[in-house]
């Protein structure tokens, strides 16, 4: 990587030399807080970033404990063309891999049941009417929407045409449990939730990469010499014409302009008290785009002493034997394409996992996973030599995965979530962007624009430049 000292400016600082900018207190040491933290400070505001826990990077979270660098929250960069977060990797010579290669295989007492489009494929055949029926659904519902037209209905309803009236061979019974997890995995909520007419199934199709080294390597290169002050949880927060006034758990910040980049889950919760009370219309945003809610998506990740499984750096299923288990550890992972390291990274998902990230315990929720891969690759299967997991919804950070697209919010709510409040509040994070909430890069985007908008909103400057690493 290199490691020549860039500025990430959006005006040279020259033209500001005189000019008294404004103080700016960033809540959130995320994706969206570091990329407007660090534009705004190398563009000569003074910045001071404020985060609960005790690291940076939010839900980045690269883990070493197993060996290698292993990421228990974002892990793929989504979609390649254009992306910001690919543009900057190349800028500053991080690695990426292209990845996945190949389908998922689905695994069955050390055997290979099928390939995810051979299974698709077949489900298709043999669910020929359902399938149909579901795609003149989605062709209905795109359809009204291009000539104006309301109306919306949950994403489970496509999964219910299929299911109906089918005596479907018991593999494919279990692949449309595999697929509604997956789906819910992916979409960040459960099924009867999320918005058929927000859901952009092509987005499955496009290439991804994963960087070897873990997704934090980016948030290192945010960094840089910000002011961050760690292990501030932030409880209240007065905001006037005067400026404003962030009270944590242990002292008390004074500045001219917030920017709030902590999650909507912790918004939802109210855990920070805004005086005076945020705008109607805001709060209304906040209640109604989809977050958590009966879900979450966790991801274990262990050592064994010994590879057992033999396709290096592939995805790996298993159809799960009944609904309700949809989200117990189906899907995992190797982690070391070059079939060294002995790692895996199971995900657990939907209302499964919900429960177990508040019921169980570590050891409980290890056994559970070791369970699904003895089913898949056992009997037999190795007991772990270490394991770390994630508990994205009782993390008080956190409270969940991400935002999705509820059968009540529209485009329109995460607009109305980014918009100032009085020049003095701003809004970034993952669930103000209009179409890539949910990813890292939508994160990103939206902490650029947060420092756009105080830059325009104090600056005075009219010279933009833009020096940030994806945009060189
Ligand atoms: C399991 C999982 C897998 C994922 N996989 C991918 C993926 O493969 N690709 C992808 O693009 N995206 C993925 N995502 C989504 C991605 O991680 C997020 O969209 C993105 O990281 C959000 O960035 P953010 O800055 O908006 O929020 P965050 O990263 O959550 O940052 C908000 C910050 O606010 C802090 N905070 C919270 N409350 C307070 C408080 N009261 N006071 C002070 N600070 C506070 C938090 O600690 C946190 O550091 C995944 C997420 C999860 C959970």
């Amino acid at each position: 990587m290199s490691s020549h000292r860039r500025l990430w400016q959006i005006h040279p600082p020259e033209k500001t030399r005189n000019a008294r900018l404004p103080r700016v207190l960033v809540i959130g040491a995320g994706m969206a807080g570091l990329v407007a933290a660090r534009i705004l400070h190398d563009s000569g505001f003074p910045v001071i970033v404020l985060e609960a826990r005790n690291r940076p990077g939010g839900r980045i979270w690269t883990d070493t404990s197993t060996g290698i660098p292993c990421d228990l929250g974002a892990t793929w960069i989504h979609g390649l063309k254009n992306n910001p977060l690919k543009l900057w990797c190349d800028r500053i010579g991080v690695r990426y891999a292209i990845w996945p290669r190949r389908d998922p295989l689905f695994y069955e007492h050390k055997r290979i049941v099928g390939a995810f489009n051979q299974l698709l494929i077949e489900l298709g055949q043999k669910a020929f009417k359902g399938s149909i029926k579901a795609l003149g659904i989605i062709a209905r519902l795109h359809g009204r929407h291009l000539i104006g037209l309301n109306g919306d209905t949950p994403l489970s309803t496509i999964f219910a045409q299929i299911q109906r009236g089918n005596n479907l061979p018991e593999h494919l019974r279990r692949f449309i449990y595999w697929c509604k997890g997956i789906v819910e995995a992916i979409e960040g909520g459960p099924l009867q939730n999320i918005s058929l007419r927000e859901w952009n199934p092509l987005e499955y199709c496009q290439k991804s990469a994963i960087i070897p080294q873990g997704m934090s390597i980016l948030i290192d290169d945010a960094l840089n010499d910000l002011q961050i002050e760690y292990n501030q949880v932030v409880k209240r927060i007065f905001y006037g014409s005067g400026g404003v006034r962030v009270e944590t758990n242990k002292e008390t910040w004074e500045g001219e302009v917030a920017l709030i980049t902590v999650p909507l889950g912790v918004l939802q919760r109210h855990t920070i008290t805004f005086d005076p009370p945020l705008p109607m219309e805001k709060i209304k945003a906040i209640e109604t785009i989809g977050y958590g809610n009966g879900f979450v998506l966790d991801k274990i990740v262990i050592r064994f002493q010994k590879r057992f499984w033999t396709q290096n750096g592939d995805r790996m299923g298993w159809l799960p034997d009944c609904e309700a288990n949809r989200g117990k550890f189906s899907f995992w992972i190797d982690h070391d394409p070059a079939g060294i390291e002995p790692v895996l990274g199971g995900y657990a998902s939907s209302d499964w996992a919900a429960r177990a990230d508040v019921e169980k315990s570590d050891d409980e929720m290890c056994h559970a996973s070791w369970e699904t891969l003895n089913e898949m690759f056992g009997p037999g299967v190795p007991k772990p030599e270490n394991y770390v997991i994630s508990r994205w919804l009782q993390d008080p950070y956190a409270r969940g995965a991400y935002s999705y697209g509820s059968l009540k919010s529209t485009k329109h709510h995460r607009e109305i979530l980014a918009e100032p409040v009085i020049n003095r509040l701003y809004f970034a994070g993952e669930a103000c962007h209009p179409t890539h909430y949910g990813t890292v890069h939508g994160a990103l985007e939206t902490g650029e624009k947060a420092a756009q908008k105080i830059h325009n909103d104090f600056c005075g400057c009219n010279t933009v430049i833009a020096t940030m690493p994806w945009h060189m």
